[in-house]
């Protein structure tokens, strides 16, 4: 139960909710699966709430190989992947982080951008985002600004997002065929969030095969393991190199304890998930 009073408004186009979003405590609202589950337990107390799901501007979509990605904040989660087949073709680790978000229900009211606004550090769109090289497409009534999606996340619940500023669209480059995998460890089959959420995504597989991992539940923000990266990059993928790239992954994260698991277990999972991901794809040269 929602226990104090606030304003609902649905405003129908982008000027009228910037000029509401200028006011002091008012909040945006997509599917309303994390705000209203925030406000219910009164961690926020809006005095307005802002509907942006009236505004059709935030509800394209648009792809090509040479222009990439481009989503609206009111993108629904299961729109994405079950109306888009280009999203499972091209951007395959987004594909399935957004397939793992909560249950079939929550995925039909979610966002990504929603899933991004809030920041959880076990989001698990972002690594997948993060692989990709994501832009997020920020617009307020003093004008419009592209953030790379490294550089969004300042902290649990806290992004560079700024007073009367949205998310407008996410922008995804296409950089070239990839495959990829995300693999979410959580406590349960069902609902729950991540325990520790891995993306692995090859760009251009077959050539100059670019290897970018990022996570989610083992720093206080999805973070992407760019030392990683370039230590693999050009090398062969014999075990050996393998386990010291999956090594510089474990060494690179901060993990904690919390009801989800250990950050003793998040560490070694750290580990294990990059060889049990490059595995899966065929990718490890293992010994004859
Ligand atoms: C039962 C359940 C299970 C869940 N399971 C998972 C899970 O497995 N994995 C996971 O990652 N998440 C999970 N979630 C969290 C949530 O469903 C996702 O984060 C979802 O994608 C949020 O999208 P939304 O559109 O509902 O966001 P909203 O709740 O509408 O908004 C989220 C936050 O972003 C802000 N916001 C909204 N739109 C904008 C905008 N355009 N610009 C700036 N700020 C904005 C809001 O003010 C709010 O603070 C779960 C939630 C529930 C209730």
């Amino acid at each position: 139960m929602i226990t104090f009073s606030y304003d609902y408004v649905k405003p129908k186009s982008l000027d009228e909710a910037l000029e509401i979003l200028d006011q002091e405590n008012v909040y945006p609202i997509l599917g309303g699966t994390d705000l209203i589950v925030k406000m219910r337990a009164s961690v926020i107390k809006p005095r307005t709430v802002i509907d942006l799901k009236g505004i059709d501007e935030l509800f394209n979509v648009d792809f090509s190989k040479e222009k990439g990605l481009t989503f609206g904040a009111g993108i629904k989660l299961n729109v994405l992947i079950e109306e888009f087949d280009y999203v499972k073709e091209y951007y395959p680790t987004l594909f399935q982080g957004i397939r793992v978000v909560g249950g079939y229900q929550t995925r039909n009211r979610g966002t990504v951008v929603g899933n991004l606004c809030n920041a959880s550090p076990a989001s698990d769109t972002a690594p997948a985002l993060l692989t990709y090289n994501a832009e997020l497409n920020i617009i307020s009534k003093k004008g419009e600004r592209t953030v790379k999606i490294t550089e969004f996340f300042k902290g649990p619940g806290k992004t560079v997002l700024e007073k009367g500023e949205i998310v407008k669209s996410v922008h995804i480059p296409f950089e070239g065929e990839s495959i990829g995998r995300y693999y979410k460890i959580s406590r349960i089959k069902a609902v729950d969030l991540a325990t520790i959420g891995m993306a692995l995504t090859v760009i251009d597989p077959n050539g100059k095969r670019e290897i970018r991992v990022a996570l989610a539940s083992v720093a206080p923000t999805p973070i992407r393991i760019f030392e990683a990266e370039e230590f693999i990059k050009g090398k062969e993928l014999t075990m050996e190199n393998v386990e010291q790239f999956a090594q510089i992954i474990q060494d690179s994260v901060n993990p904690i304890t919390d009801a989800r698991g250990t950050a003793e277990y998040r560490k070694r999972m750290a580990k294990i998930l990059p060889i049990k991901l490059l595995r899966e794809m065929n990718m490890i040269k293992e010994g004859l």
